[in-house]
């Protein structure tokens, strides 16, 4: 029997996808193990979001071919790269990494048994150059019943609602890679959830590269951004959030990665009508300062943003706003931080990252005239970031003495609904909480991102205890 070790690198959309490889090669009868240096093949699922990525996807490939070299045994194995790396640089990475025996692209997740097998089949010499399985342009989409094995704790799920972009983004490559938007059919999603709260998923987490466009890329008429939603005109995220909130069982329902410019009265509304949707909202704005946002062409100004928040926040009461934003975009200048510090003074966003600006090969960003050094990003990066530690931190003081409900990870460890999985905060409760279940428990203390809890009704006294025993 072939056994396949899997890394997986990169975003929550890359995991999916690795779970769906992992789902495809248990189908053919291959066994995946958790360890590379035992296993027949092994496979790097890369990311190549920006130029840090690209150099762990790299060092990752060379420490596999590497530790292969250490090994008598273990000098057959084959070493396949999948993922955004892959597709992006399909061309060159053939020729500049002969250390691989197998390059596949986004639509190939599907085909990775046979692929393998074909390797095996083909019997190629040591120094064969890599074979190149991926095609152009990706299309693929995954469906409720393409065969998955979820990599993720038991308790909570990924799901891919749509793939692929339609924004112009100017610092991103993802639509190059990733291909135009496509969304799967509301009852697709419907049903996957539907199976996935019966085994017990206690946390959906909805991902794609805009979840707000999701649907309308079925409409006959292309929605403009900042078009109303308008049910009418065919399916979309409200529609989906609505259905999902009718599925029986106690789960949240996450909305990741919303673009602003598909933003409606309509959703707002959805969510605050739908219990089961958390009320925490993800929306990577990038920036306040028009002149930024314009050169970025995110399809939203200043004032458009401002708007939004205010009626998001008056639309969802208890909603906690997560944000990320971009410095050192070319052109950014000292008084396009300074508006920016000042809005995220203003907003106090629950949840805030902020990116270095990465200037991506294949990008109109990268050709941009006034591009910012290296130093000057650093320096605002660390503005930002210590603006946004202080209003964390307060943030977290305003949750002390508040019930909250929340979903045990670990031992002793859970996230409330303002807390996305590896991305925010934790809630640190008593250890004896049952893993993978919702409890209520109280905010008794904080520290800057992170809240210590114990259970309602529980003394002070019984948590320190439990705290010590950790
Ligand atoms: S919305 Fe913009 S940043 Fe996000 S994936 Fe699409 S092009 Fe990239």
């Amino acid at each position: 029997m072939i056994t396949v070790s899997l890394i997986s690198l990169g975003c929550a959309k890359n995991l999916v996808d690795s779970e769906i490889m992992v789902g495809h090669l248990h189908r053919a009868g291959m066994r995946v193990i958790p360890e590379a240096d035992k296993a027949d093949v092994v496979i790097v699922n890369t990311c190549s979001f920006i130029d840090s990525s690209k150099e762990e996807s790299i060092g990752q490939i060379l420490e596999v071919h590497e530790r292969r070299g250490l090994r008598k045994s273990r000098r057959g194995q084959k070493l396949i790269v999948a993922g955004c790396m892959s597709q992006r640089f399909s061309k060159d990475l053939p020729g500049s990494m002969p250390e691989v025996d197998a390059f596949i692209g986004l639509d190939q997740i599907t085909q990775v048994a046979p692929i393998i097998e074909e390797l095996y089949a083909s019997d190629r010499g040591a120094r064969a150059a890599p074979a190149s399985f991926v095609t152009p342009r990706s299309t693929f989409i995954p469906d409720y019943d393409t065969p998955r094995f979820r990599l993720t704790p038991a308790h909570y799920a990924y799901v891919k609602i749509a793939e692929g972009c339609n924004h112009p983004c100017t610092f991103c490559i993802i639509p190059q890679i990733r291909g135009r938007h496509r969304s799967r059919a509301v009852a697709s999603v419907v049903a996957e959830v539907r199976q996935l709260v019966s085994e017990g998923v206690k946390e959906v987490n909805l991902i794609s590269q805009d979840t707000t466009f999701f649907g309308m890329d079925t409409w006959d008429e292309r929605p403009n951004p900042r078009t109303p939603v308008d049910s009418s005109r065919g399916a979309a995220l409200t529609t989906l959030l609505r259905e999902l909130n009718a599925i029986d069982g106690d789960f949240w329902v996450r909305i990741l990665y919303t673009h602003p410019a598909h933003w409606s009265d309509e959703l707002i509304a959805a969510i605050a009508e739908c219990a089961k949707v958390a009320r925490y909202v993800d929306m990577p704005l990038q920036h306040i300062s028009d002149r930024m946002l314009s050169a970025m062409q995110r399809e939203t100004g200043g004032a458009y943003i401002r708007d939004l928040v205010r009626r998001i926040r008056a639309g969802i009461p208890g909603i906690a706003l997560r944000t990320t934003f971009i410095v050192g975009f070319p052109g950014e200048t000292e008084a396009d931080v300074d508006e920016l510090c000042e809005f995220v003074r203003e907003t106090k966003f629950e949840r805030l990252g902020v990116f270095r600006y990465s200037r991506e090969e294949g990008t109109r960003a990268a050709k941009m005239k006034g591009q910012v050094p290296a130093r000057e990003k650093e320096r605002r990066w660390h503005r930002l970031m210590a603006l946004q530690k202080k209003i964390a931190s307060a943030v977290s003081a305003r949750s002390v003495g508040k019930t909250l409900k929340v979903l045990v990870d670990e031992t002793g460890v859970a996230r409330g609904e303002a807390d996305a999985p590896d991305i925010d905060g934790r809630v640190y409760v008593p250890r004896e909480l049952p893993v993978g279940s919702f409890a209520s428990v109280t905010i008794n203390g904080h520290h800057e991102y992170d809240l210590l809890a114990l259970p309602t009704g529980e003394s002070p006294a019984e948590f320190k205890a439990a705290k010590q025993a950790q």
